[in-house]
């Protein structure tokens, strides 16, 4: 067998251009530009990058972006009084706090200091808490792309076997929960877990989320399975000296012969994690003026 490919990078446009039309409706009907604020504390390149990247989607959008860069040394209290005020401002609809963040500082207490019907990375307890309550709150981006990526290309997932490999509050708790709503029997799988490969083998969806390089080999991958690869590790480039590559958790030449489908690394999960931090603030904007969310762009 073949897999199919699945193109997390298309898929993200069409994402885009879903947020992008909302937003268009937003402008045209209500008045509104929805508002994203990213606060980033210090110069760390692949921060600045990220934050650069989401600046440049968030106004390609239609949307208005608030970009927010605080020295590595700001205080708790500094940073903390420029939360309290985006909480405050009605323009702005999400906000996030690009991590990681200097060591004085404790990522679990800013976001806990977001207000969570504006904490777009779902990272808040509050928003953990609704997800795991099957109510409505905002959904951490990557599991929610991942989520928009296998309803794409399976459907219906109802008694389907779910395993996710990875269970941090970022990534494999979120997802193992919105796999839980889809009505998948799920597993989540860890360092501790014992016979790692069998479990896996079980999976009709494979998720892997660990940050170890092609740990998931084909003997792991039941056939006809679907594989989503969250995982990302830059080593250089075997062929371009001073370049680097990206590999994913999967072997993705051998998981291929045996998958029904599978996202590569890059462009499969990646494209649409700041495509759903986007579609979030929509949602947010949506929630706080009580109008009408958009269809497919949450749960
Ligand atoms: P994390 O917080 O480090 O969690 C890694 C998880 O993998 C932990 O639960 C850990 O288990 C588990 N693990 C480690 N070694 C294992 C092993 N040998 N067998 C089974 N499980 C093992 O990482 P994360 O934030 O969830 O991210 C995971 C990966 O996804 C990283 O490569 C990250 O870069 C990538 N990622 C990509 C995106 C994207 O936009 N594409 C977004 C988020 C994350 P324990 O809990 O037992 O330690």
């Amino acid at each position: 067998m073949t897999a199919s490919l699945i193109d997390g990078k298309a898929f993200a446009a069409q994402v885009r251009g879903k947020v992008a039309a909302h937003v268009a409706r937003l402008k045209d009907e209500h008045g509104i530009t929805p508002g994203l604020a990213v606060v980033l504390v210090g110069e760390d390149p692949a921060s600045e990058v990220y934050v650069a990247a989401k600046h440049k989607q968030t106004v390609e959008t239609g949307m208005a972006s608030f970009e927010h860069k605080l020295p590595a040394n700001v205080s708790e209290a500094d940073l903390f009084a420029l939360i309290d005020q985006l909480n405050a401002d009605p323009t702005v609809h999400g906000i996030l706090c690009q991590f990681p963040v200097p060591d004085h500082l404790d990522e679990r207490a800013v976001v806990a200091r977001i207000d969570p019907a504006k904490d777009v990375d779902g990272l808040s307890v509050m928003n953990a808490g609704l997800l795991a309550s099957g109510e409505k709150g905002l959904v951490s981006c990557t599991p929610l792309g991942c989520l928009m990526l296998l309803r794409d290309e399976l459907g219906e997932m109802s008694g389907k076997e779910a395993v996710v490999i990875g269970r941090s509050n970022l990534f494999g708790k979120p997802m193992g929960q919105l796999l839980l709503r889809e009505n998948c029997t799920v597993t989540i799988a860890h360092s501790r877990t014992k016979d790692l490969a069998e479990v896996c083998r079980r999976a009709d969806i494979l998720v892997a989320a660990v940050g170890r390089a092609e740990m998931v080999k084909a003997e792991w991958v039941k056939p006809g399975a679907t594989v989503i690869d969250v995982g990302i590790t830059r080593i250089p480039h075997p062929e371009k000296p001073g370049k680097t590559k990206l590999l994913g958790d999967c072997d993705f030449d051998s998981c291929a012969t045996v998958a029904r489908a599978i996202t590569p690394v890059p462009g499969g999960v990646g494209p649409m994690t700041i495509a759903c931090l986007l579609a979030n603030t929509v949602t947010a904007c949506c929630r706080a003026h009580n109008l009408a969310e958009p269809d497919g762009l949450t749960v």
